[in-house]
Order: C-alpha cells, then structure tokens, then sequence
C-alpha cells in the first residue's frame, strides 16, 4: 500500500520504518527541514534500538522515502498518517495545532480518496475537529471527494519501540462508520497473522483507550512512589513490598518499580491533559489529582536526600550523575528526573559532572555550554572528584559497576540511587552511605 505519515518523531518514524518493512511505500513529511535533510543523508536524528538498521535498509530498497514536501505527501499514500507533537498547551491540555495543521493541509491538497489516520495521543473529540476541518476545506475547494478519519492511537515504549511496533500487543481502531476498515485490515495484516490484534471500535472510546492507558501506568507508578515514602518513615523495604505484592496475579510484577518520578514526552503530558479534558466536562478527577502531585514531589526526592546528608550545603560541590534519559534505551530527556535534579543543584552552587550513554548530545543541546556542567565520556570518568553519586537513570550498565572503583574515584563514599539497583546492607557492608527509594532508614 502506499502510505504517507506526516511527523518523523519517535512514533511517525519507528512507524514508518516498520510498515516499509513489510512492504508497504511510505513518504515521511515534516516541517523540520534540518531532520529531512539528515534523514536524506542516513543520519537517523533519534536513538532507538534496532531502528538505524530498519531504516537504511528500507531507503535503499526504496520503500522509505523523506520529504517536506507535504503536497506531494498527500498525492502519494491512500493512508495518510497524522504522527505530530501534541505538547501540553498553557493549562495543561493538549495542544492540537500540529495536529490541526496537517488536517488543513490534507485539505489544501486532498485529491483522490483516502483513509486519514490520528496516530497522535488526542483528546475525545480531536477526530471530529479534523473531519470537520477537511470537509470545510474541500465545500471551499468545491470539490467532493471521499475520505475517512479514524483514530489509532499509538502505545509503543521508547527503548523498545521497533519491537513493540512489530509485534504490537493491540492494534486499537476507531472509526465512524465499516467503510474504511477493510484499508486498516489490509494495513496492519502483517501484524495480525497469528493472533487477532486488531480492536475496532467507536472514534471516542479509541481517543479515551489512550488516555487511559497512559494514566493507569503513570497511577502504578505514583501509588508504588507513595507506597516506597510511607515504607522509609515505617523502617521496611519497599523492594521486599513489591516482590510481595507484585507475586499476587491480580496485581502481577509489572510497572510496579518504585524511583524518582516518571519523566518522559508522555505521562505527564497525558495525566494532565486528562485532567483538564476532566475538568472541562465538570468532573474533578482525584485519582489524577493524585498521580500528579506525588509525581511531582517524587521528583523533589533525590534533592532531598543530597540535601539533607550533605547538612544543606551544596555550594562548590561536585555531582557525579549517571543517567539523564527519562529512561534507559533511549536518548529522550523530555520531562526527565535528571533534568530537575541538575537545575535543582546548579541553583545550589553546585556542578554536575554527567555521563548518559546516548542522551548527551540531547542534554548538550537543551542546556548548551556551561561551566557548572562537565559531560564526560565513561561512568567511570563522572565520578573523578566528585562528592558524591546520584543514579537517574536504570541503564543496564549501571546495574553491576566497580564499587571498590567509585569509592577510589568520589571524594566521599556516598551514592543516592534514584532507581534502587542496589541492596542496601551490601552497599552498607561495602562502607558506603547509600540511599534508595523507600528502602527503610537510609544507612
Ligand atoms: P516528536 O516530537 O518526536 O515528533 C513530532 C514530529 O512532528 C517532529 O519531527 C515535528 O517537526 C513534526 N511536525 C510538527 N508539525 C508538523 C506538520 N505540520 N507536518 C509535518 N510534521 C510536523 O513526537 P513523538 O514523540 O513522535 O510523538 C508524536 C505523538 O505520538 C504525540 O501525540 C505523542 O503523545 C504520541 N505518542 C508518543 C509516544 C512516545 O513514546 N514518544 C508513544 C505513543 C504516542
């Protein structure tokens, strides 16, 4: 089939790359020159696992093509996927401009039927906004001509989004009417072989699964953050508490690890979008409320904790931090803990001496050249001369590292452990001062 997608993010091009893959043409369009003009030389702009081999091999085939022509992108796919931004506006909801942008220029160009596919996470009603948008397009055109909106929201992981677009775990599909359902079958077919993935259902409750779906992990989340603060003051290990809990099938394993808050382009976004869309109908949504706020104060925790073993004084001092991508596997910073917890210490006189293994050209970009910022090429190397430790980010190699090496390395044998990769009496019993989330008195 021949397929456009409009937005080369992490969602427009992983997709892209996948659907080229299994056969179909796809033409990338983007506003963002400077990435079409990379992605035209071979330089993939994002780092995600297994996609810079995908995409190179689906170019030379001719299956995967960039442009920013956007004309031409709607001439050519019979699907045209909507795969932009939708950043929180000013209170807190999303903002449907880039959304809105490309239904109106699918209306400007719009000539032959076609499918029109909402990838982007948007709020109940963003459909109708767009159907709305390119019916009024084409009555001021004059023109008549067939198409479809239909709602499909996108659910992969960052770090594992090749995969999870591979092997998706549902396929959600929500359309107004039978007419385009038979295109979506024949879209997604090589991903629906063995098990029926594929959910169709009305426009609405498909916008909402979204939503709902991101605010039920982000809910896991804060109740096990809320859970870790109370196990602290009550002298148990939150780790013992999850293993316990997690063995009930009912509750299972499963996005239950307690940290220093969630970060991402999703979770927060999303759980206040939800929020607002809430308190738009006239519903206070408490849990939401809830999930927010802990979030929130979660990500004050690691300061805390440096704050308080260090007697509040911060000024000169050296932070060794490993770590800076929201999450592992991936060099996205978007509302990451890192990113608060180095604001938090420069406004303290303190500097940060960082190593991440893929997010620094990001951290680079965002903070630019500073002196109170030193980004290093090892782990090893983050820790010369500094005070202290501080782990952001569960990356595997951080998981079994040289103890007797970071001790050699820090001014001060402490480590704060914002994702508990450690036990606390081996961290003890190697003479440091370690601190984890809701592991019981820190030591
Ligand atoms: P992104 O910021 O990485 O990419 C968005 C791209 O859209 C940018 O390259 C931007 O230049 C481009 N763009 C903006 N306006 C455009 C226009 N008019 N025409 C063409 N291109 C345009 O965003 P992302 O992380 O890929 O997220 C996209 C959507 O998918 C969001 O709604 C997000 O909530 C949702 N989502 C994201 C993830 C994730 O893990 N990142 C997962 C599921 C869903």
């Amino acid at each position: 089939m021949k397929v456009t997608v409009f937005g080369i993010g992490y969602v427009g091009l992983v997709q892209a790359a996948v659907l080229a893959e299994v056969g179909h043409h796809v033409v990338c369009v983007d506003v963002n020159a400077d990435r079409v003009s990379q992605l035209q030389q071979g330089i993939i702009p994002i780092y995600e696992p297994g996609l810079t081999p995908l995409v190179e091999a689906n170019v030379a085939a001719g299956r995967l093509e960039f442009t920013t022509d956007a004309a031409a992108g709607v001439a050519h796919g019979e699907v045209q996927f909507i795969a932009v931004g939708t950043p929180p506006d000013e209170d807190g909801s999303a903002d449907l401009k880039y959304v809105l942008a490309v239904a109106s220029t699918i209306a400007q160009y719009i000539e032959t039927p076609k499918v029109i596919i909402d990838k982007s996470t948007v709020p109940v009603g963003t459909a109708d906004k767009v159907k709305q948008l390119i019916q009024h397009g084409l009555r001021q055109r004059q023109q008549d001509i067939q198409f479809d909106v239909v709602s499909n929201p996108e659910f992969l992981k960052e770090g594992a989004a090749v995969s999870d677009c591979m092997r998706p775990d549902r396929i959600i599909v929500g359309t107004y009417d039978e007419r385009p359902r038979d295109t979506i079958r024949e879209l997604y077919e090589p991903f629906n072989r063995n098990h029926e993935k594929l959910m169709f259902m009305d426009v609405r409750s498909a916008e909402l699964t979204k939503y709902v779906a991101n605010c039920m992990l982000a809910t896991k989340i804060s109740f096990m953050n809320e859970m870790a603060n109370l196990a602290e003051l009550l002298g148990a290990d939150i780790e013992a508490v999850r293993r316990g809990i997690g063995a009930d099938p009912r509750i299972g394993y499963h996005f239950i690890y307690p940290g220093c808050g969630y970060g991402g382009s999703c979770f927060p976004k999303d759980v206040q979008a939800l929020i607002r869309t809430s308190e738009q109908h006239g519903y206070k949504p408490e849990v939401l409320y809830a999930v927010e706020a802990v979030n929130v104060r979660q990500k004050q925790k690691l300061m805390q904790l440096v704050q308080r073993h260090f007697d509040n004084s911060l000024q000169g001092r050296t932070f060794a931090i490993w770590g800076l991508s929201f999450k592992p596997k991936t060099d996205d910073i978007r509302e990451a803990s890192s990113r608060q917890l180095m604001e938090q210490l420069w406004q303290a006189g303190a500097n940060v001496q960082a190593y991440d293994p893929q997010a620094m050209e990001e951290i680079q970009r965002v903070y630019g050249v500073r002196d109170d910022l030193t980004l290093v090429g090892t782990k090893e190397a983050a820790l010369k001369g500094a005070d202290a430790l501080i782990i952001c980010t569960e990356w595997q190699q951080f998981k079994a590292p040289d103890f007797d090496l970071i001790k050699a390395q820090l001014k001060h044998a402490v480590i704060f452990d914002g994702r508990n990769l450690f036990e606390p009496e081996r961290m003890q019993r190697k003479g440091f001062a370690y601190y984890g989330i809701g592991r019981g008195e820190s030591v």
